[in-house]
């Protein structure tokens, strides 16, 4: 190893973040580094990132999981997306499944065939053209398989699991690949004269942990990134109001459906993912527009089972870190922003916040345009998914809260209101380089909540009405034919991935 590399890295925090780093460089550095990772049994984790997206599958492939283990392991089961209640309307709901929505044809997409069978006759919905919404909606599940044409062929899917399992498997992972755990509450953090770089971090047992490399994933307390380097937060509170969340679980009453649930409720929205062992459920909601109490009898009201726990309050301030990396920290996890849980992009962050550390793994001497070059891709990656996120909020037609009509009116990202008027003007939707959200994802949020182009892509033309009611019943019947081979979820984990020993809370009958 030459002079110049660094040598040490010390991970601060145990929860999800600080084990997918654990385990991501344990693996890629291949024990050239010693990794070590602190973390505290008196401080918990946050433990509720329940639901992801299917590029988790990329990471788990990066360090050869057996995906059917891992689902065993954390409890874990399939989603192939997320239904959407009454966020357009009351009433109303959607699916942003993952996957496309038909086949594209020549030059245009295929939602652009659907705009203009619309207007020639009495056409399905557009989920209607989805493998993954229609499945979901019958509770199917399969993987994608070799199939061809069929849309059996592009099945995608994320999963959901039990967080604090999460962490657990990965820990296991991580030290098998010779990362070394250490446990005990830091209470001081100590920085170098000459630049305010992080020399070590104080225990309260005595030692002293010094490093090359610190990477913060303490969670909301950012102990590094904040406490220490003092690097400031951009609040997005104005755009994404929703502060609190009351997480509860609560015990199986039905097989697990293959999706989230998003049901809005007048100042917030409750979440619902089905595991094997149990349900998780949790009102996100804005202090804003609603007190504790209120916020605490909706989500009780709203469950489908009895509660395994009392529900559980966190805090947060939607917005991200002015740096995620600053001086030789680099903030993964909460500690780096949070944007809230709706379409489950947190633990996709963490993901390819590590990736992103691993191309630009710094020497010594920290080169500032490497660091200026990860602040910059991590501001990109993050302001997409805050405009999507936004859209949610932006486009809804609901004026029966004060809550819903602060979104409604509100002020929006400059990005965000050009993306809009460019799909209400002719149905145009593009993708920028490297954004998370494909065309179809934003398609789904902007035609489910009720958002409808004055005009179709003039191409669509170059199809006789005849030929283009003929392209669109063809994808159906693929569709139709594709989710009748596939079998249900429940049965699906019980061939594939059950959990050993379940310990399922099944309710009272
Ligand atoms: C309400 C809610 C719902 C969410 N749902 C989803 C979801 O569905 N999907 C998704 O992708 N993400 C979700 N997230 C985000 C997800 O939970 C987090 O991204 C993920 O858990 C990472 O958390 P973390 O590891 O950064 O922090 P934490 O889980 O808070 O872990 C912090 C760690 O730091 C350690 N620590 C802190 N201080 C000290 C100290 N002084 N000394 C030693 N150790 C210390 C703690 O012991 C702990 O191990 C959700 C978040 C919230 C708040």
């Amino acid at each position: 190893m030459s002079d110049t590399q660094i040598k040490d890295i010390v991970i601060v925090g145990g929860g999800t973040a600080g084990w997918m780093t654990a385990a991501a460089m344990g693996k890629m550095l291949n024990r050239r580094y010693r990794i070590r990772l602190i973390e505290s049994d008196e401080i918990s984790t946050v433990g509720v990132g329940e639901a992801t997206i299917p590029k988790i599958k990329l990471f788990n492939m990066a360090l050869g999981l057996d995906e059917n283990e891992f689902i065993k392991f954390t409890q874990g089961t399939f989603k192939l997306g997320i239904e959407f209640v009454n966020w357009g309307r009351i009433g109303e709901s959607y699916i942003h499944g993952f996957g496309d929505i038909g086949r594209d044809m020549g030059l245009i997409e295929f939602y652009q065939y659907w705009l203009r069978a619309k207007q020639i006759a009495d056409v399905p919905d557009l989920q209607a053209y989805s493998l993954n919404n229609v499945a979901a909606k019958q509770d199917k599940f399969m993987r994608a398989i070799d199939a061809g044409h069929s849309p059996l062929s592009r099945i995608a899917n994320a999963f959901h699991f039990d967080a604090g399992l999460y962490a657990r498997y990965l820990r296991l992972y991580a030290e098998a690949h010779g990362v070394q755990r250490l446990e005990g509450k830091i209470v001081d953090t100590l920085l170098r004269d000459k630049d305010g770089f992080v020399d070590a971090v104080a225990m309260e047992n005595g030692m002293k942990i010094s490093g090359d490399l610190f990477i913060d994933c303490s969670g909301f307390r950012g102990l590094l990134i904040e406490q220490a380097l003092k690097t400031g937060y951009e609040d997005w509170s104005h755009w994404l109001p929703c502060d609190r969340a009351l997480a509860v679980p609560t015990a199986i009453s039905k097989p697990p459906t293959p999706y989230t649930r998003a049901t809005a409720h007048k100042a917030g929205w409750q979440w619902r993912i089905p595991l094997q062992h149990r349900v998780g459920n949790g009102h996100v909601y804005s202090s804003r527009f609603i007190s504790d109490d209120e916020a605490t009898s909706i989500l009780l009201n709203h469950l489908d089972a009895p509660t395994l726990t009392e529900p559980r309050l966190l805090k947060f301030t939607t917005g991200k870190r002015k740096k995620c990396w600053n001086k030789n920290v680099v903030a993964i996890g909460l500690s780096s922003g949070f944007m809230e849980p709706l379409e489950s992009t947190s633990i996709h962050l963490i993901q390819s916040s590590v990736a992103r550390l691993l191309s630009l793994l710094p020497n010594r001497d920290f080169d500032q345009t490497d660091i200026d070059e990860y602040n910059r891709q991590c501001d990109y990656e993050v302001e997409r998914i805050r405009d999507f996120l936004i859209l949610h909020y932006k486009a809804t037609q609901r004026d029966d809260s004060a809550f819903w009509n602060y979104c409604r009116t509100m002020e929006i990202p400059p990005e965000l209101a050009r993306r809009i008027k460019l799909y209400e003007a002719n149905g145009r939707i593009y993708r920028d380089q490297d954004e998370l959200f494909a065309s179809v994802g934003w398609l789904q949020v902007m035609h489910g909540q009720g958002l409808r182009p004055k005009a179709y892509h003039p191409l669509a033309e170059l199809l006789t009405p005849q030929e283009n009611l003929q392209f669109l019943e063809i994808q159906k019947a693929q569709v139709d034919q594709a989710a009748a081979a596939m079998p249900s979820h429940a049965d699906f984990i019980a061939k594939h991935c059950a959990a050993p020993q379940p310990q399922r809370v099944m309710m009272q009958a």
